[in-house]
């Protein structure tokens, strides 16, 4: 199946800061990071944004969180999707975050 492009849209900045240097974080990991990829659940971020022990995306539970919940709500838009229970989503990735 073909990779659809991020919910972030196209733009290959930092979501947080903006720094035109990125990288990819994929906001479902291990086993749910081949579906993140191909369903555009990814988000560009600096490397201190991304890395950071304690202000990056791998270091901060709120900000991972965040991210869930912002791509279920992003992806759900673009597809179209209007669920009060959001099946789709579920079955796509495992879970709720809204
Ligand atoms: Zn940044
Ligand atoms: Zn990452």
């Amino acid at each position: 199946m073909a990779k659809k492009p991020s919910v972030y849209g196209p733009e290959k900045v930092c979501y947080i800061c903006k720094s035109p240097y990125v990288e990819i974080h994929h906001i479902w990991q291990s086993d749910r990071r081949v579906i993140a990829d191909r369903e555009g659940l990814t988000v560009p971020l600096c490397h201190f944004h991304h890395q950071d022990p304690r202000y990056g995306v791998h270091g901060d539970a709120k900000l991972r969180e965040f991210f869930r919940k912002d791509a279920q709500r992003r992806w759900e838009e673009r597809e179209g999707i209007d669920e009060p229970n959001h099946e789709t989503f579920i079955a796509l990735i495992g879970e709720n975050y809204l």
